[in-house]
Parts: C-alpha cells; structure tokens; sequence
C-alpha cells in the first residue's frame, strides 16, 4: 500500500490514485470473506463431527460419561442414564454414583495420564458387576488441548454375565466331580472287598457285584445324558427341520416305557388327534423329550395310578404335547430351578431311583433348539403337568415324514 501511494505521487493519474485503496479495501473484504466463509465451513464440518459423536455415543450400548478435572458431569450417553438415574449434565459425578474407586479413579488418571481400570459392584436393584476404564482425554495431534480443558472419559463394561457364566461353569464341573466320586468310591470300596476278605465268599461276590454293576451303570447314565446335552448345545442355534410326527414318537415311547410304568403300578392313557401332528424337528432328541417326562412321570408319579400324556394342535400353527401324573406333585419355589442341571428336590430319592438332576435340563434344551416352549405346573399333592409347546408344519408345505 505505501508503495502504491509512492508510485502515485510519482506521476500516476489522479484515478489510478483514488482507486487503488479502493482495490486493495476490496481484496481485503474478499480475503476476510474467504476467511469467515473458511471458519463457517469449518464450524459445519465441527457441527457435523459433534452430530456424528453424538450419534455415536447414543447408539453405544454400554454407559460412556465425559467429565472434567473436577469430576463433573459433561457428556453422557443414553445408556449411562439408565444405569444412573439421578446423572446429570452439569452436577457432580459422585450425586449419581458415590462409588470411591470411581471417584479416585479419575483423580489418578489425570495424573497418570494412562487409562486406568477400577471395578465396582451394584447390589440394588438386582446384583451386577462393572468394569470402568477411565481414560484421560488424549491432547488433539496439534497439541491443542481437548476443547473445555481437561476431561476424563468413562466406559461402563457390564461383566455380570461373563461372571455369572463363570461361577456356572466352576459349579459345574464341581457337580459332575461329586457326581461321579460317589459311584467311583463305591466300586473301589467294593473292588478291595472282594480281593480282601469277601474274596472265597461266594455269595457276597454275587451280591457286591451287583452293586457294582448299578454303581457302573449310573455313571454311566451320568456321561450320557452329559454328552448329550453338550451336543444339543453344540447345535443350539441351529433349528431341526426334519419333518416329524409327535404323535408317532409319542406312542413309540409311551410302548417301550409301558413296562415300566406298570411294574410301579400305573398305566399311561394317551389321547392324540387321529391325524399326524407334525412339526420341523430332530426326532431322536423329541423321542427323549417323551422319554425323560414319562420316566420322571413314573418315578415322581407315586401314589398316582396313572399317567396321562396328551397331544393336541393349539391354534395355528402350535402343537401341544402334555404329561400328566397324579403323584406328590412339586412346591412352588421349586419349580423355576427345576431344569438347572443337577437340580434335584430330593437329591436322594432321585437318585434311588436312577435320575442324573439332568434330565429336564436335557428337555429345556431340547425345545429351545425346536423354537418351542416348556411350562411346568403343579399342586402339591395333587401332580404335576409338563407341557410343551412346539411350532408345527403345515400339511402342504412338509416333505416326506421321518420315521
Ligand atoms: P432326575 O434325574 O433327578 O429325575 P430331572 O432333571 O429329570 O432329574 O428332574 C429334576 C428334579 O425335578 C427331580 O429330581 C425331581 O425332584 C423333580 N421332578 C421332575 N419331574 C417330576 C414330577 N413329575 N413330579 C415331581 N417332581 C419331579
């Protein structure tokens, strides 16, 4: 500009002169134009990022909470909201959660800069474990540091059903030890009293190894029915679609138990619609369906003189098998943990009579795979009813039956 003005004194016309500022006030507008159309783009292109931040947080479906270096509450997503009522932008942290290990868990991790992990517990209103990973807010890569000064993110990590799983899988293997222990230790008890002193006994030979012939059997009853629950687990997700006839399997099983039955005193009365009922599914694991229900029916049915099993189509599209017997029937608080393996009501009266504790557990899964339902009702004193509910094909979308 001062140059300008020099070259005008210089002999340059008056017009020259007067417009040059002019020029140069224009180019300064259009720079300064440039210049705030740069800033609003770049304020869009920040809106836009927020927006997105935003949206991201809110489709994040653990708690995550942004706050500042003095623990108060800047950002947080839906989730966080429902696991902390009370949280809200702009209070302290600790009105919503007075856990100490959170709270000075973001102490440290401002002074360590390093994320740092604490875990805390919930007992009310239902019992869940968290993991918090509390992390300092990383400085931009321009060295600016985060916008509102120093923050701290959290993320909420809900281990409650990892542990749940855990402790099972512990209590599990802990059951089929003892499980197994007690027939074990019987048949080495009765092993050495046969090489010891029952050994030129004749007719305690005979009796010991009847027993161990039962204790061998029950173990062996216990690796089965193990085995194949972990193969039915195995294919959990997978729906059986074999075309199969409830009703056959049903009078094929109820056959091969009717001795049974009728050496503890009860006959089975069966009552199905004449037509064939039929339902996508695995026909060995349906047969054990029936099976595992009509054995318990005999076994828990005492006192009862018979067992009723019962096939009905429910509506559209929804078959119904039911097995009913008149015995001492089960308490109500039972009843929700019955299909928990090794879950008994009387441990030792189940095992008497040759139960494993997995039977229902095996039938739970079992429908499940199938897409149906199991209910359990029952009276004390007066039975119990089992009922399950299974999806069914209609007559002209199957293939051929399997048999
Ligand atoms: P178990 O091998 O012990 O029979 P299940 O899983 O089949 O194992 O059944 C679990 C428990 O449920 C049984 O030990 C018994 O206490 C109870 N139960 C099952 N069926 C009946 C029934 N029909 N009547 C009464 N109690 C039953």
């Amino acid at each position: 500009m001062v140059t300008l003005v020099a070259a005008a004194t210089e002999g340059l016309n008056l017009w020259l002169v007067a417009s040059v500022p002019v020029a140069v006030i224009a180019a300064a507008a259009l720079v300064g134009e440039r210049a705030q159309a740069r800033r609003v783009r770049t304020l869009v292109a920040a809106g836009r990022r927020l927006a997105i931040v935003e949206a991201l947080l809110a489709n994040i479906p653990d708690p995550v909470i942004m706050v500042d270096r003095r623990a108060i509450v800047r950002e947080a997503n839906a989730a966080a909201r429902t696991l902390l009522p009370a949280l809200k932008i702009g209070h302290p942290l600790s009105f919503a959660l007075r856990v100490p290990t959170v709270l000075d868990g973001i102490e440290a991790a401002l002074k360590g800069g390093e994320r740092i992990s604490v875990e805390y517990a919930e007992r009310v209103p239902t019992e869940r474990v968290f993991e918090v990973l509390i992390g300092p807010l990383a400085p931009r890569e321009d060295g600016e540091r985060p916008p509102g000064g120093e923050a701290v993110v959290l993320f909420f990590r809900d281990l409650t059903s990892a542990r749940r799983l855990e402790t099972m899988r512990v209590d599990f293997v802990a059951n089929v030890s003892h499980e197994l222990r007690t027939p074990l230790a019987s048949l080495l008890g009765f092993v050495e009293t046969l090489q010891g002193p029952a050994r030129d006994d004749a007719a305690a030979r005979e009796r010991f190894l009847g027993i161990m012939r039962d204790q061998a059997l029950r173990m062996k009853r216990l690796i089965d029915d193990l085995l194949q629950l972990s193969r039915i687990e195995l294919r959990a997700h997978v729906q059986p679609q074999s075309p199969v006839d409830l009703v056959l399997i049903a009078r094929e099983m109820i056959e091969t138990l009717a001795a049974r039955a009728q050496a503890a005193g009860m006959r089975v009365d069966f009552e199905a619609p004449s037509e064939p009922v039929v339902v996508p599914g695995d026909r060995d694991e349906l047969l054990r369906v029936v099976e595992n229900l009509v054995e318990n029916a005999i076994k828990y049915g005492e006192g009862g003189d018979r067992i009723e099993v019962r096939i009905a189509c429910e509506g559209e599209g929804r078959a119904r098998l039911q097995v009913r017997d008149f015995g001492a029937g089960i308490a109500a608080d039972h009843i929700p943990r019955l299909t928990e393996r090794f879950y008994r009501v009387d441990a030792g009266k189940s095992r008497a009579k040759g139960g494993t504790g997995l039977g229902l557990a095996i039938v739970k899964h079992i429908v499940a795979r199938h897409r149906g339902r199991l209910a359990i009702e029952s009276t004390p004193g007066e039975g119990a009813l089992f009922t399950v509910e299974l999806p069914t094909i209609a007559p002209r979308e199957r293939e051929p039956l399997s048999r």
